[in-house]
């Protein structure tokens, strides 16, 4: 949405006639019409009562999550082993005793529920969609076991809004889990294509964040001129389907195409298309060659963000990559693949 006339034309707008700056912190004098009208928006596309706004989806989650735990006496944090470095920060910023359920282990998060005292106030936190896989929580299945065991939810869904969902609510709007949460937590710096990151949920939660959270006391508020552009995409998005069918559509189109081709692409649900390198200097080798040689920008993932032996390039196609391209990234992989003698296609994959 970066590049849509909407949102370029919502930013130029708002710049021209409300300056480049907000002036001060949201408490003083840095609130701004657009950004209210923003948070309205949020709040409005995860169908909850409040939002707040936050510079970035890291700041959101930063100071959110510690915000949030304080509050509640004896709080025990449980986060899924795979989160985010931002969602770890806010968790280790909560001083509060925590627990590591293993990445999407039910079976795991049951038992460290269990074990917890009932009367003790728990906050679950996770990622609806996790971007280094592909995959997504059970997220139905987690809200059974909040509501079975007395505790809190705080989904991030940064690389699911505006992509998922009927009207880009993410997958939590998709499999209609929203009104199940307690706190729904996005970006607007990825699939909106602007800047800032929120929360959404009951008026009094947003309230007790906005009042206590010091990444959102203590730091200049968001341009108006940003927020009107995101309040523009969101809408656009809200509206229009074309965009998230035509992402699905390219996805599963460069998965078919890099399999046929025998490339070791990984199993993922999801836009999220992860090619297996398993070897640190060369999965940075063949993002090199693939820019150098073929003109094409594939980030290589290696370790701490995957484990050691999961290197491997991301590639996460947009609406806007044809036929054409996806066929010319095939062959650009395959080139790569033959040149750093890298291995095709294992066994067990070829075989899904
Ligand atoms: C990128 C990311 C963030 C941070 O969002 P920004 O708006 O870029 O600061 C938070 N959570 C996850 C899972 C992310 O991938």
């Amino acid at each position: 949405m970066a590049q849509h006339p909407k949102v370029i034309g919502a930013m130029v707008d708002v710049a021209a006639r409300m300056g480049t700056g907000a002036g001060g912190t949201r408490n003083i004098a840095g609130t701004n019409h657009p950004l209210v009208e923003l948070e309205r928006e949020l709040a409005d596309l995860h169908g909850k009562p409040a939002a707040l706004l936050f510079t970035s989806g890291y700041v959101s989650n930063q100071t959110g999550i510690p915000t949030i735990a304080k509050l509640l006496p004896n709080c025990l944090i449980l986060s899924d082993a795979l989160n985010h470095n931002s969602m770890i920060e806010g968790v280790r910023q909560a001083g509060c005793d925590k627990q590591v359920w293993r990445h999407n282990d039910l079976a795991h998060l049951e038992e460290l529920l269990k074990a917890a005292d009932p009367a003790r106030p728990k906050l679950i936190i996770f990622e609806s969609l996790y971007s280094m896989d592909g995959d997504i929580a059970p997220i139905h299945a987690i809200c059974d076991l909040a509501d079975k065991y007395n505790a809190m939810t705080y989904v991030d869904e940064v690389h699911a809004v505006g992509m998922y969902g009927p009207r880009g609510g993410g997958v939590s709007e998709r499999e209609g889990a929203a009104a199940r949460i307690d706190v729904i937590e996005g970006t607007l710096a990825k699939a909106f294509g602007c800047l800032g990151g929120y929360i959404t949920g009951s008026a009094e939660l947003i309230d007790a964040v906005r009042s206590y959270a010091p990444g959102f006391i203590f730091t200049t508020a968001l341009p108006p001129a940003i927020c009107a552009a995101a309040t523009a995409a969101i809408r656009h998005l809200k509206a229009s389907q074309w965009e998230r069918d035509r992402h699905q559509d390219r996805a599963a189109r460069v998965k078919a195409v890099l399999n046929a081709a025998g490339l070791p692409v990984m199993p993922s649900s999801t836009h999220i298309v992860p090619v297996l390198i398993g070897d640190a200097e060369k999965c940075k080798m063949a993002s090199d060659m693939l820019l150098a040689d073929h003109g094409i920008y594939i980030q290589p993932i290696n370790y701490p963000t995957v484990p050691r032996g999961e290197e491997r390039l991301r590639i996460t196609p947009s609406p806007y990559h044809d036929d054409v391209l996806i066929d010319q990234l095939a062959e650009a992989l395959v080139e790569v693949w033959e040149r750093l003698q890298l291995p095709k296609r294992r066994q067990q994959m070829a075989a899904e």
